[in-house]
């Protein structure tokens, strides 16, 4: 096993695997830029290096000063997270050309997912079903083909795209022209590739992911699915395990693809294979070369460390997970708590975390960036942590996740908990009938307006006020038609989200 880890990533991610570390005797360095300095991730690790000023591009993207801080304090490897560096095989060549170890993939299996049209290429020589599409398109006349022999509509989409941005509906080849333009423009702009290509543009999907891990011992595995449909413009906001939609043949043979799909590319390490599900198929749609954001609900329902199980691999021993056939063990479902008003079109929010109060009790997970005092601004990712929960039926982690959702106070900026609560209210959720298509369905959730803030803070506030008197011991039920103490509640719930101030 190492001595020593550097952690090149921040936030809630870097909070996860100094945990990691420190359960595996592994002592941690932390990186940070000058907006971090009082932040969890520096005052939990053993050390911490000032990597220089906000903005990413000026720190935790420069590859060179990261290996510098890993030579500076004697780290042997280095942990990327996930985002910033992480899918970068340029980055995992020069962490190895170092003499360190990279905890993750080969940067050629790296490289060969990080390129979706060479992915697929890669994919449908292994045998694994993938979305019907085209390979990268230059000429709307090839654009056009491609459409009419996979079938209107379709999505343009980025070779080097991730998180969800620069995807494109074309409904016909009308469309098609001033699509191919504009989409190759910002695909170069965004990734500095600007190579798109077409796949079929599927109507309902639910996105249905499995986790593997890989070591270099030979041994390749799956840990069942995790089910990421609820997202908002195709970036997940809420994820479980299981996913209602499969059973355990749909999982056997998903996880079988799965892994056919890491050997394929000689994957080491943790990753994640997504499919989009629709009518009792399923179809690849990308690999995922890193730990990821929603890998808690896996950890809940196999009872495996997937972080300490990626140091260990990286250190070259064999993983140490025993496969159960009782997995997935009970239900886990995770809501990404984010500096964001879910009411102002996920507009960022940003401002000092006055207060902050994360729920505990029976099965619940807080995975938090955050702390009080600290300065929430505005050069980062917006997520502030994730709340997972864990219990024996998906109803009784829902009731778990309302209770811990509702306990959860972080005062100061606006956040998505509010959203939450509606989704975890909403019978289409609660009935497991959902698809990426969610909140196309559900404009409600999201919605802005006089009317509906007011009805929505009165329905906030009741929750609030009737859980406030209950743990109190007043014994009292508070309606939302009680309309004084709802009034009170109201500004107190302003109060506290800070959503109105
Ligand atoms: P990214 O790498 O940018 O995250 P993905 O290819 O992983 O993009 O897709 C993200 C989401 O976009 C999916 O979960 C799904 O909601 C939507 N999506 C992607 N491809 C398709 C498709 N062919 N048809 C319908 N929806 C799609």
């Amino acid at each position: 096993m190492f001595d020593k880890v550097l952690i090149a990533n921040r936030g809630e991610i870097a909070v996860r695997v100094i945990r990691a570390c420190q359960e595996l005797g592994v002592r941690t360095v932390a990186v940070y830029s000058e907006a971090d300095r009082l932040s969890p991730h520096v005052i939990l690790a053993g050390e911490a290096v000032l990597i220089g000023p906000a903005p990413a591009a000026e720190s935790y993207l420069r590859a060179e000063a990261i290996i510098d801080a890993a030579r500076l304090t004697g780290a042997q490897a280095v942990h990327p997270g996930y985002g910033f560096m992480a899918e970068s095989p340029e980055f995992a060549r020069r962490v190895l050309e170092a003499d360190l170890v990279f905890v993750g993939p080969p940067p050629e299996a790296i490289a060969e997912m990080g390129d979706k049209t060479a992915a697929r290429s890669r994919m449908i020589e292994a045998g694994v079903p993938v979305v019907p599409g085209s390979d990268a398109i230059t000429e709307v006349a090839e654009g056009v083909a491609a459409g009419d022999r996979i079938g209107w509509p379709v999505l343009l989409k980025a070779a080097a795209g991730g998180g969800g941005k620069g995807m494109r509906v074309i409904e016909s080849a009308e469309d098609l022209p001033r699509a191919l333009s504009a989409a190759s423009r910002e695909a170069g702009q965004a990734f500095g590739d600007s190579r798109v290509y077409l796949e079929k543009y599927l109507s309902d999907p639910r996105h249905i992911e499995i986790q593997i891990l890989a070591d270099t011992h030979g041994r390749v595995i799956h840990l069942g699915e995790r089910e990421c449909s609820i997202q908002r413009r195709h970036q997940k906001l809420v994820e479980e395990a299981p996913s209602p939609a499969v059973d355990a043949d749909l999982r056997a043979r998903m996880g079988d693809v799965a892994v056919a799909a890491a050997e394929a590319v000689g994957y080491v390490g943790a990753g994640t294979v997504e499919f989009l599900y629709q009518n009792g198929e399923f179809y690849f749609l990308e690999m995922n070369t890193r730990i990821q954001v929603e890998h808690p609900v896996t950890e809940f329902v196999t009872g495996v460390d997937l972080v300490q199980e990626q140091i260990r691999i990286a250190a070259g021993l064999p993983m140490s997970v025993e496969v159960s056939p009782d997995w997935p063990l009970g239900h886990a479902i995770e809501c990404r708590i984010s500096g964001e008003d879910p009411f102002s079109g996920f507009f960022p929010s940003s401002g000092r975390i006055r207060a902050l109060e994360v729920p505990c009790g029976p099965g619940v997970r807080w995975d938090g960036g955050i702390m009080e005092h600290y300065e929430v601004g505005l050069h980062y990712d917006p997520l502030l942590g994730k709340l997972i929960v864990h219990a024996a039926t998906r109803d009784q982690a829902i009731l778990r996740m309302r209770r811990a959702l509702r306990e959860l106070q972080i005062e100061g900026i606006r956040t998505t908990q509010p959203f939450h609560l509606g989704v975890l209210d909403e019978e289409d959720f609660k009935a497991g009938d959902i698809s990426v298509r969610y909140l196309d369905r559900h404009p409600e959730l999201v919605e802005t307006g006089e009317g509906d803030w007011q009805a929505r803070a009165a329905a906030v506030a009741a929750t609030l006020l009737e859980h406030r008197t209950r743990v109190s011991g007043g014994g009292v039920t508070v309606t939302a038609a009680s309309a004084a103490r709802v009034t009170g509640a109201i500004s107190e719930w302003r109060r506290r989200l800070g959503r109105f101030d």
